[in-house]
């Protein structure tokens, strides 16, 4: 029955449906073909003291680079990796290659042992039953301490999985990896669960930051994220500062870290030392670990 018009084989494909599909198919190949090529690549954006400007960490942000190509942006091939699982190798190919890039540094002597880097990880990866074994051997491959890594998760990745991401999370941090949520306050984590959790840093969304006026009183949900990290003992990240009255503003509210195109944008690794050498200028290297 589906033959019987000749041309058009598939007679119940809509035409963009059809196209959608083709589209998909290519895209998966291409992931593929870029995980066996090594072409996804990564961005560092650092984490800076607001209060002296210290680069005390690295964020891991990937892109992918086919040659000759522009680059292609997370948001247009995280989503569609996760849907296929792709993201798991992506995921582990990423993780390598910072551990990679901070070893480097740190023999350089560029960064001591405080130094942190952040790596993104999405629920397919918390989900791996081999997740803890990989994180060790590619630290232990790297001559790195547990300590050095933070992973960062959205609210979603943790509830979704509730029942079994909270013995994960809880084995992580016993080994005293650092765990971010990221995003925060764009989720549906209620605070009498997120306080269960054994998270030691909260990275307010960018959406919230931007919202920051020049004028005090309408500083919007900030302030309010600042009250509950520091009811509960954890850190805090501001995502997105772009302008220095944002930065005014949050060092006004006493947060104390945070990460924006205002101080600096995603490099690629080539460029970090230069960052690091330059902003160790600025004062001494040495941070807290956060
Ligand atoms: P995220 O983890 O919340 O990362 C912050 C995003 O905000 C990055 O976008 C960064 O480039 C951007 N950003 C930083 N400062 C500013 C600013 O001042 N203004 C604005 N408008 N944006 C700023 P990017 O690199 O496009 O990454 C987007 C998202 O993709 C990330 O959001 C993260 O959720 C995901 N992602 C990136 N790398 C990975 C990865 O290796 N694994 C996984 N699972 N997800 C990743
Ligand atoms: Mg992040
Ligand atoms: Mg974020
Ligand atoms: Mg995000």
């Amino acid at each position: 029955r589906a033959k019987a018009s000749g041309k058009g084989q598939y007679r119940w494909f809509e035409p963009a449906m059809h196209k959608r599909a083709v589209q998909l198919l290519q895209l998966e190949t291409g992931l593929r073909q870029a995980l066996d090529r090594r072409e996804f690549v990564v961005y560092y954006q650092p984490i800076v003291d607001l209060q002296t400007r210290n680069i005390i960490g690295l964020e891991a942000l990937v892109r992918w680079q086919q040659p000759g190509q522009s680059l292609i942006y997370p948001d247009d091939f995280i989503p569609f990796a996760e849907e296929t699982g792709l993201i798991v190798e992506i995921g582990d190919q990423v993780l390598q290659q910072a551990c990679a890039d901070l070893a480097q540094w740190q023999q350089q002597g560029l960064v001591d042992q405080h130094f942190t880097i952040s790596v993104n990880l999405s629920s397919r990866q918390l989900l791996q039953p081999n997740l803890l074994g990989r994180i060790g051997s590619i630290l232990q491959e790297n001559g790195l301490s547990y300590k050095q890594l933070r992973l960062e998760l959205t609210e979603s990745s943790i509830i979704d999985n509730r029942a079994f991401v909270d013995g994960v999370l809880r084995t992580l941090r016993e080994r005293h990896i650092q765990l971010s949520i990221d995003d925060f306050g764009t989720g549906y984590s209620s605070l009498s669960y997120l306080h269960t959790l054994p998270v030691s840093c909260l990275k307010i969304d960018r959406s919230f930051v931007s919202s920051i006026t020049a004028n005090p009183d309408s500083l919007g949900i900030v302030p309010l994220i600042l009250n509950i990290a520091q009811t509960m003992n954890m850190q805090v990240i501001a995502e997105g500062i772009e302008s220095e009255m944002h930065l005014q503003q949050l060092r006004q509210l006493n947060c104390r870290y945070g990460q924006g195109y205002l101080f600096h944008y995603p490099v690629p690794a080539e460029a970090v030392p230069v960052l690091l050498v330059q902003a160790g200028n600025r004062s001494s290297r040495t941070a807290e670990p956060v």
